[in-house]
């Protein structure tokens, strides 16, 4: 535990500092200043001190997640709900399914009490500089809310994209992937992208190599795999792409169409008649 604070504090920047000095000195003036609120149409003083209160809690709950995550980068605790770990996986859930809905129902009924309060009772500020303030105060938070609005949705698109990468890997894996890249469920970082979907790509013609292919082209005998680099041994399964003619083993290609619709030597896309070569 007290190692963790001393991680936190290690992670704080000056910004960090100014940013929470700033939060909790506001919070004093608004509670010293309470008893002046007290005439006002709304508490807008118990929102302004939850609003500030909540936005530290925020800014030292993606500290710590910062600190968990110790082996990524710092804004990875922003872009999944998949975090390695219970206490990160944790603090990413509270982020995102709490604290940020929270802070935004707080700040729209902050918005509705400070309408209200400048509607029936203005002159109950203490002084304009807090009316000034609590309207920055507002745009800030709506700005905040905005961009963690856009990172969730991004997050939400990584999301839908493994989800949908997982279950393509396990429709295409089988005993060829197995032996050659192990159990692709386990994948959890591969993501989907723009390319075949596992029905296009098993349509795709296959051979086995043989040693003596005379008389059948159900077989191939020559060549290097340029995805694992490997040349072709007897009995492999390939695929010889049918818009370029390049071939790799069956296992390699697969793995590398979902993600993309066009061969990984020349560039030329399956979803073309023929490429020239
Ligand atoms: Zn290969
Ligand atoms: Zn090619």
């Amino acid at each position: 535990m007290s190692s963790t604070i001393i991680r936190i504090a290690e992670h704080f920047s000056c910004n960090d500092a100014f940013f929470m000095f700033s939060l909790i000195y506001s919070c004093f003036t608004v509670q010293e200043s309470r008893e002046e609120y007290d005439t006002c149409q709304q508490p807008v003083h118990n929102w302004l001190a939850t609003s500030y209160t909540t936005m530290v809690i925020l800014r030292l709950t993606h500290l710590l997640g910062v600190v968990l995550d110790a082996t990524s980068i710092s804004s990875t605790l922003l872009l999944s709900i998949n975090q390695k770990g219970l206490a990160l996986q944790v603090t990413a859930i509270f982020s995102w399914f709490v604290a940020f809905p929270f802070f935004l129902c707080t700040t729209i009924a902050g918005t509705f009490m400070v309408l209200e309060v400048q509607r029936y009772t203005p002159s109950c500020w203490p002084s304009q500089a807090h009316l000034v303030s609590a309207l920055a105060w507002l745009i800030v938070s709506y700005t905040w809310l905005y961009v963690n609005a856009r990172i969730g949705f991004h997050m939400c698109s990584i999301e839908r994209r493994r989800r949908q990468a997982t279950r393509d890997l396990v429709v295409i894996q089988d005993n060829d992937t197995r032996s050659r890249w192990g159990e692709l469920s386990n994948q959890s970082d591969y993501l989907s992208g723009d390319g075949l979907t596992p029905q296009e790509i098993a349509s795709l013609p296959h051979k086995v190599y043989a040693s003596n292919c005379a008389g059948t082209n159900h077989c191939f005998h020559s060549g290097e795999c340029s995805i694992c680099i490997s040349d072709f041994a007897i009995g492999d399964n390939v695929r010889q792409l049918p818009s370029c003619g390049h071939t790799f083993h069956r296992s390699c290609i697969d793995l590398w169409l979902l993600r993309c619709a066009s061969c990984p030597l020349c560039k030329c896309s399956l979803r073309e008649e023929r490429c020239m070569v």
